[in-house]
């Protein structure tokens, strides 16, 4: 898998003590991205998932996984093997992507790859970033349109479930039908 980067112990990409490994590679071009450097599906370096995934094991203080980029729906597969590892351990999964939700689920349906990491993602970060709705703050995310979706929820009740962050505490809102 090409990757970015990782971060071994991060407290930035979601609740806890977190294992985030950035993707290589993003054909969204999202207008003040603040990573333009993880746009070229051939830059970055190759890593083995297995290398990756003994790495996160190795901390028994790690709390989840974060799948971020770059876009990591474009490495499905390869994200999927870590979040299969993640989840046999008891970490929960976070995975950051450009494309909405209702996108990912189109996807899904030609994309076995895109449609595991979908299933073992149990937040989604999700869309764009627009820069006219960036906000310093937005917890776990960087502009307005962008929402913490509880996953298992969605797809268990056909509904958006959306996790509220910016206060304390998080809380569920039911939102459109998927
Ligand atoms: S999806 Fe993320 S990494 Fe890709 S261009 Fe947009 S902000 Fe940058």
């Amino acid at each position: 898998m090409r990757v970015a980067g990782i971060v071994q112990d991060s407290i930035v990409d979601g609740p806890g003590l977190r294992f985030t490994v950035f993707a290589q590679g993003c054909p969204h071009r999202c207008e003040g991205c603040h990573n333009p450097q993880t746009h070229d599906p051939g830059g970055g370096e190759e890593r083995d998932t297995r290398d990756m995934i003994a790495e996160m094991l190795r901390n028994p203080l790690t709390d989840g996984l974060t799948l971020s980029g770059g876009e990591p729906f474009a490495q499905a597969g390869e994200c999927a093997e870590i979040a299969q590892a993640a989840k046999n351990a008891g970490l929960d999964v976070w995975t950051y992507t450009g494309y909405a939700f209702e996108e990912l689920r189109v996807l899904a349906e030609r994309d076995t790859g895109a449609a595991e990491l979908l299933r073992l993602t149990d937040v989604l970060v999700d869309g764009r970033f627009i820069l006219a709705r960036r906000s310093l703050e937005l917890r776990w995310r960087g502009s307005g349109n962008q929402r913490l979706i509880d996953v298992p929820k969605t797809l268990e009740r056909k509904e958006v479930y959306e996790l509220v962050c910016d206060g304390e505490p998080c809380h569920a809102r039911q939102g459109a039908g998927v």
